[in-house]
């Protein structure tokens, strides 16, 4: 047996300039708690390293930890952090494995030198295995005599997943963060999505599976967190009626009070106004909704199943509650200067006060992204953020295109402002990097 039993867990930073969300929104990572715990019951000394939250430089970690393996997660706009960290670490000597959402659906773009193994699934139980010398049977990319070999992914059953090993959440309760819910646990009962919107990736996560928790083992875990805030990182946890009325009913027999903040989408809020009474009385606090755009044909075209009125009636159900909606939409590569204002109107009529606004990204895992291939301005992932255009837009200059795109940030700023949603924030450093932005980027 291998006498150094040291892993290092690696979360990369978000990025390395400021145009991101850090200290506003500040994840906890939870896959790795899943991973250290796992580990830790097979003997296994790990440790986490979040680029988040850590002020030690991930190269002194490696020096002073000394790991024989190291696993790497991240999102697309992480992956040169994700490689630049193996290279290191494979400089080191390590057996270097990379996974998580964007590894898991593009795991060519890491078959490189510096990475041994590629986990293309959900199942921490391959990490293990491969520690323990041995080889998945599947969901895996690996090297034989030089040449790499993929293995096909096979869905997970969240089921088998054990309770997170939440000792760095904390000792770092002072960073996670969702707005002003501070701390804030995750908690995810379910992977995957059942709905199939075009621009989505996360319906193709494990192998567009959708695997649910029993909710009395949810409840469980939420009894134990010594957290007041909890976020669901499902990506729909309003799903199915009975299961949530099952949920409010379990909460409300243990007398469990907390917060949360969960995904729904607008047609359940919309058909299902008496549970969003319940959950609002239980704790419910913000429900992330992807409204996606001010009309019916965009919706019609990303295939949301939803259409205006059914969003106006969720952000009026909510409203009415006493839930904050944060309602997040998307402007499009194809907009015209009216359709960002477009927006804001909606917006103001409907009387919604959290927004989010992405830049449409074709995800690198969709079959839509062939169609932007030839229109990709970038091909850097640090810039698959959705904060950034990475393809050139139909109807207007890439400039042109970030100045209405960084007006309608700043009128949304300034109409959140006005409604004091955000007075945790200070206010001055935003606007000024906004403006900053807004002549850096376009004009
Ligand atoms: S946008 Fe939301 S509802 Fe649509 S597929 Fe993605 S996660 Fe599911």
């Amino acid at each position: 047996m291998n006498a150094n039993r040291k892993v290092l867990l690696v979360h990369p930073e978000i990025s390395r300039n400021k145009y991101n969300f850090a200290g506003v929104i500040d994840n906890e990572p939870l896959e790795l708690e899943y991973i250290s715990a796992m580990l830790k019951e097979q003997g296994y000394a790990p440790e986490i390293w979040d680029g988040q939250v850590e002020t030690q430089k991930f190269a002194d970690r490696l020096r002073q930890v000394k790991p024989f393996a190291v696993y790497v997660c991240g999102r697309t706009r992480q992956e040169n952090f994700m490689k630049e960290y193996c290279a290191a670490a494979k400089a080191a000597g390590c057996i270097t494995i990379v996974g998580g959402l964007h590894a898991q659906l593009n795991f060519k773009r890491f078959c490189t030198k510096n990475i041994d193994f590629v986990l293309t699934s959900f199942d921490i139980f391959h990490i293990g295995e491969i520690l323990a010398g041995g080889e998945p049977a599947h969901s895996v990319c690996l090297r034989h005599d030089g040449k790499w070999i993929i293995k096909p992914a096979q869905p997970f059953d969240i089921a088998r997943l054990p309770r997170p090993d939440r000792s760095y959440f904390y000792a770092h309760t002072d960073r996670y963060r969702y707005l002003e819910l501070l701390p804030c646990a995750h908690v995810r009962s379910a992977y995957c999505c059942p709905y199939r919107c075009k621009f989505c990736c996360r319906n193709q996560m494990n192998c567009g599976s959708y695997s649910v928790r029993p909710i009395e083992d949810v409840v469980d875990e939420i009894a134990a967190i010594e957290c007041e805030n909890i976020y669901f990182i499902d990506d729909d946890f309003l799903f199915d009626r009975k299961r949530i009325e099952r949920f409010i009913a379990l909460i409300r027999q243990r007398g469990i009070r907390k917060k949360y903040v969960c995904y729904g989408r607008a047609d359940f809020v919309a058909a299902n106004p008496d549970l969003m009474r319940q959950l609002k009385d239980i704790g419910f606090y913000y429900v992330l909704t992807g409204l996606e755009a001010a009309d019916g044909k965009r919706l019609k075209a990303y295939n949301k199943k939803t259409g205006p009125q059914t969003n106006a009636e969720a952000v009026r159900i909510l409203n009415e509650t006493g839930i904050n909606m944060m309602g997040m939409f998307i402007v499009d590569l194809d907009f015209k200067r009216a359709d960002f204002f477009s927006i804001y109107k909606w917006i103001r009529r409907h009387d919604l006060k959290h927004t989010a606004i992405s830049i449409f990204t074709p995800e690198m895992s969709s079959p839509q992204f062939a169609d932007y291939k030839r229109r990709l301005i970038t091909t850097d992932p640090s810039q698959w953020d959705y904060l950034h255009v990475v393809a050139k837009p139909s109807n207007m200059s890439v400039k042109r295109y970030y100045f209405y795109y960084h007006i309608l940030v700043v009128m949304l700023f300034l109409k959140g402002r006005r409604d004091g949603i955000y007075d945790f924030l200070d206010y001055g450093f935003y606007i000024r990097s906004m403006v900053k932005n807004l002549f850096r980027f376009g004009g």
